[in-house]
């Protein structure tokens, strides 16, 4: 397991590293947020622990350029000040956690193994049918984005274009287990693609058959 530590204080910063190689995950130091944005870049890490505060580049900067260069690696932010609004920042701004300091290393050693048991994050799939290309980890449609049950319903359409979805099988798929009931409101969710897909001037639109389910379809 590796980690980068991007950290202004240095004596923090070694006692940390010290620690957590003492539980046998190696540990890079940045000591300033140019250093460490190069490093998350550049490298490849487990999880990246950042701190709020740093020189030249603060610490929600590095995470903000690091998602926006679709870099999924989890970040845990620290910052001295516990305030809910840092908390908010680092979270808005795509953190998967948030340390206060002080901190116990053996916390952070926590976070950092729970962090590490989450499934990994499928880099950027996307599903292309004529004009549209779905990305799944976005759930956007040609850069719109959609609700989670939109996105469920156009990316099973898309796997399998032209073929009927049947409305039992998007039920089981998209609402899962709290699908009772709910079987009016897919239709509601396929106007709802339908008028995305007008917008988009989409070369596709979505079918409905009678009783079984829709399929998507060169219009
Ligand atoms: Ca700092």
């Amino acid at each position: 397991m590796r980690v980068l530590y991007v950290e202004d204080e240095k004596f923090l910063a070694e006692a940390v590293k010290h620690n957590l190689e003492k539980e046998k995950i190696d540990c890079d130091l940045a000591l300033d947020g140019e250093d460490g944005l190069n490093k998350a870049i550049d490298e490849i890490y487990d999880v990246v622990i950042l701190d709020v505060m740093l020189p030249k580049i603060s610490g929600i900067d590095i995470l903000r350029r690091m998602r926006e260069r679709k870099i999924s690696t989890p970040v845990i932010m620290l910052s001295a000040l516990s305030e809910v609004e840092d908390k908010v920042n680092g979270l808005d701004a795509g953190a998967d956690d948030y340390l206060a300091k002080p901190f116990k290393t053996a916390e952070l050693v926590a976070r950092i193994k729970a962090l590490m048991r989450r499934p990994a994050v499928i880099k950027s799939e996307k599903v292309r049918y004529l004009n549209l290309i779905y990305d799944v980890n976005e759930k956007s449609l040609n850069g719109v984005s959609l609700t989670g049950k939109e996105a469920g319903i156009i990316h099973e359409l898309m796997k399998t274009p032209g073929k009927i979805v049947k409305k039992d099988f998007l039920l089981n798929k998209v609402w899962g287990g709290e699908a009772f009931g709910e079987d009016n409101y897919i239709e509601v969710y396929v106007s709802r693609l339908r008028r995305v897909l007008k917008k988009l001037g989409s070369k596709a639109e979505i079918n409905s058959v009678r009783g079984l389910g829709y399929k998507i379809v060169e219009a």
